[in-house]
């Protein structure tokens, strides 16, 4: 056990029988840390969380640069303004229901100009930093027909390789169809939670709902992995639940591309996943797909007076 700790304790992340799955990190900025497999998902919206104006295209370009330039792997999700992360600079009207209004991709509806520049940023800095291997992804994508004109748009202004995340119910019943105009997936669990089961993710009394080992979230997730290598593309998750090694293994037996997390989880994952094959990991999710009581109930969680009632 100690060698194949001290065996896990570097290198790329893989199975015990050496089925690769590639570990990455997700950041808000440049000065956050790293793993060796690079970024998973580059979150731009906290660039800009506190501006009034709109950041230029060439300060854009510069923010992105610091990133690309250590190289690699970096995933870059355009801007994901919402109910948890509102951008003063955009100046969206307020709304009765933001989480289930304008935010993600949506706010290209009201403000294509946005989308336009932060691409351009995007290819600009990608293309002073070869060393980097520059992939975009959308946010809050509900249909293929989004999935497409986004791919499209990010195509014609350079981009190689265009993705969106899986976020949406309706998009992840619909992966297949998706992944006909993208070239990867990435899913976001904690939205996908959210609206999976119609509870605020920052709501501290639904935190049952939000289980990342509910099975209605890991039904999603293994028909969206399935889609993938069906059509031979990446599907990986970026949400919190990529980060706990007791589920990683789980998500690579759904069939789970890539996790990402922040870059302090990747030791505990990269030695949870050394210490099963991929079989286990398989075996592991048909018992949880399978198994209700693994998640805790309510009950468990609000004590004897609440389950009394
Ligand atoms: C997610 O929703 O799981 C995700 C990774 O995006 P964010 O947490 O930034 O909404
Ligand atoms: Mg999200």
């Amino acid at each position: 056990a100690t060698r194949a700790r001290l065996l896990a304790s570097r290198g790329p992340g893989r199975t015990a029988d050496g089925h690769a799955v590639p570990l990455m990190s997700n950041i808000g900025s440049a000065a956050d840390p790293v793993g060796e497999e690079g970024v998973g998902l580059f979150r731009t919206e906290f660039l800009f969380l506190d501006r009034r104006t709109a950041p230029s295209l060439e300060e854009q370009e510069a923010a992105y640069a610091a990133v690309f330039s250590r190289g690699g792997k970096v995933v870059v999700r355009t801007l994901d303004a919402g109910t948890d992360k509102p951008l003063p600079f955009l100046g969206l009207a307020e709304e009765e229901n933001p989480a289930l209004g304008i935010r993600g991709l949506r706010v290209d509806r009201v403000l294509p100009q946005v989308l336009d520049t932060q691409l351009d940023a995007i290819v600009r800095a990608a293309a002073a930093h070869p060393s980097a291997e520059v992939w975009v992804m959308a946010p809050m994508v509900t249909t293929w027909q989004e999935a497409a004109a986004f791919a499209s748009r990010a195509r014609e202004r350079g981009v190689t390789r265009a993705g969106v995340m899986i976020e949406v119910p309706a998009a992840a019943l619909m992966a297949r169809e998706l992944l006909e105009h993208v070239d990867f997936l990435s899913i976001g669990t904690n939205d996908l939670s959210q609206y999976t089961f119609a509870a605020d993710r920052q709501h501290a009394r639904l935190a049952d709902l939000l289980d990342p080992w509910q099975p209605a979230l890991l039904r999603l997730v293994g028909a969206c992995a399935r889609a993938g290598l069906e059509a031979g593309k990446p599907v990986g998750v970026c949400g919190e639940a990529a980060g706990d090694p007791r589920l990683a293994p789980v998500l690579v037996g759904l069939g789970v591309t890539s996790l990402s997390m922040s870059a302090t989880s990747v030791p505990a994952v990269r030695e949870s996943l050394a210490g099963v094959t991929l079989d286990q990991c398989r075996a592991a999710a048909d018992g949880v797909l399978s198994d209700q009581l693994l998640v805790p109930q309510p009950a468990d969680l609000l004590g004897p007076d609440a389950a009394g009632r």
